[in-house]
């Protein structure tokens, strides 16, 4: 067997810089070693075009059989009556539910990408900009929570055919049932992207927006653990209220056209070793393990966002309900990029993020966002986060230091090692 060293000794390089770093980074998270398993197995030479019982390709019988096994576990962590688990990724599911639901140049109102929403809701430079009409709402200034009266009044003006509850850098639990009312006022779909929480909502650690929203996306890589990937899934199937019909003249169930949106609308092949790796995932976190671990995340971000208040750190919000917090570094005279970049030689890994009514660009930006999902599977507690602070502040309080940055790196470094991962 021939082996490609060049490669492989980067991902050598690459697993240990996972294994010696505290990885901060909101959106990541390591997988379990079944997870990975399945995801670099045999599957990913298999073509199974269509669905469970319904291929277009044949020799489907066993990926028939594993791909019912992940919707099904899905179904029942969500408790959703429909699930979709071909989306390759989270802006995929979100790209199928959009055509699903709307024409080119229909309003969707989403959360402000500066505010904490993600570019899938309606940024200018995404696809979900460019092919709709997007309108925002934003969060509240003196406070950092979501204005629901400004999404009540954006809804009524603009009159949205799509609404998103949903975001990438925000720390607050979301009222579901206020955003419900909103679209019912404006006759409008609700659609939750639950991406980051959505380990922690799986295990009612969070509001359940299953109840409250006509769809919801996710990925399967963030707090959920699993492979990375997107997933969509219905609470209770209903008729697409835009009109379009069977050929028997009834209204299409949203089901039936979020399955033709993700294939043949958006995708080829699903990604039979992706899909196997989420089934796997999924049994991960039916686990009462997996209900312990999201405890530890939270517990971990609210005594991580503690002692940053402690320390003089202006937290966005004020603190955090889940995984993660948006620092604003205004007060301590760094920009989140050169944050990041100091963090980065001290073997801390975060990223810059916007925080709300920034006045830096989004390649500088005044904040980083913070999450605890990768270090609690790393086995760190709340007792630890005094010592993880400390290094952030040291490491900003030191950012022209390189001397001092890389002392830090190597207390990290020290700190992690005990803490191995991976078998593979
Ligand atoms: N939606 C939200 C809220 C996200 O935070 C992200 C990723 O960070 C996505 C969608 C997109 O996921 P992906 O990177 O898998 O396309």
């Amino acid at each position: 067997m021939q082996i490609d060293n060049q490669i492989f000794d980067l991902i050598q390089e690459e697993k240990e810089r996972q294994l010696n770093g505290l990885e901060l980074i909101a959106s990541e998270n390591f997988v379990s070693d079944d997870v990975m398993r399945a995801q670099g197995s045999i599957l990913t030479n298999k073509y199974a075009e269509g669905y469970p019982g319904k291929r277009y390709y044949g020799g489907c019988e066993v990926v028939d059989v594993i791909e019912q096994i992940a919707i099904d576990r899905a179904k029942e962590l969500f408790g959703a009556e429909y699930v979709n688990v071909q989306p390759h990724s989270g802006s995929q599911a979100n790209t199928a539910v959009y055509a699903a639901c709307l024409k080119p140049g229909d309003t969707v109102l989403g959360f402000d990408l500066s505010h904490g929403g993600h570019l899938t809701h309606g940024s200018p430079v995404n696809f979900s900009g460019k092919l709709y009409n997007p309108v925002f709402y934003g969060v509240v200034k003196e406070t950092g929570i979501i204005d629901y009266d400004h999404l009540a009044a954006q809804a009524k003006e603009h009159k949205p055919k799509l609404i998103i509850a949903g975001a990438s850098a925000y720390s607050r639990d979301i009222d579901f049932k206020k955003f419900r009312e909103v679209a019912d006022s404006v006759g409008a779909i609700l659609m939750a992207d639950i991406s980051h929480p959505a380990g922690l909502i799986a295990k009612g650690i969070l509001n359940d927006p299953i109840p409250h929203c006509h769809i919801v996306t996710t990925t399967t890589h963030k707090t959920l653990r699993g492979p990375r990937g997107g997933m969509i899934m219905i609470g209770k199937d209903f008729d697409n209220p835009f009109g379009e019909t069977l050929k028997n003249g009834n209204p299409k169930k949203m089901s039936t056209l979020i399955n033709s949106s993700v294939f043949p609308g958006n995708q080829g092949g699903p990604l039979e070793h992706v899909i196997a790796a989420k089934a796997v995932a999924f049994g991960e976190a039916l686990t009462d393990e997996f209900l312990e671990y999201q405890l530890q995340v939270k517990a971990n971000a609210a005594e991580m966002a503690k002692e940053f208040v402690a320390r003089g750190y202006d937290i966005i919000s004020g603190g955090t309900d889940n995984h993660c917090m948006l620092i604003d570094l205004r007060n301590k005279n760094i920009s989140g990029k050169d944050a990041e970049i100091a963090l980065g030689k001290a073997d801390i890994t975060v990223n810059k993020n916007m925080v709300p009514f920034d006045d830096k660009s989004p390649f500088v930006t005044s904040g980083i966002r913070i999450g605890t999902a990768a270090i609690t599977t790393r086995g760190l507690e709340e007792e630890d986060m005094k010592a993880v602070v400390n290094f952030i502040d040291e490491a900003i309080i030191n950012a022209a230091n390189e001397d001092a940055l890389h002392k830090i790196g190597e207390r990290v470094a020290h700190m992690m090692s005990a803490r191995r991962l991976f078998v593979m």
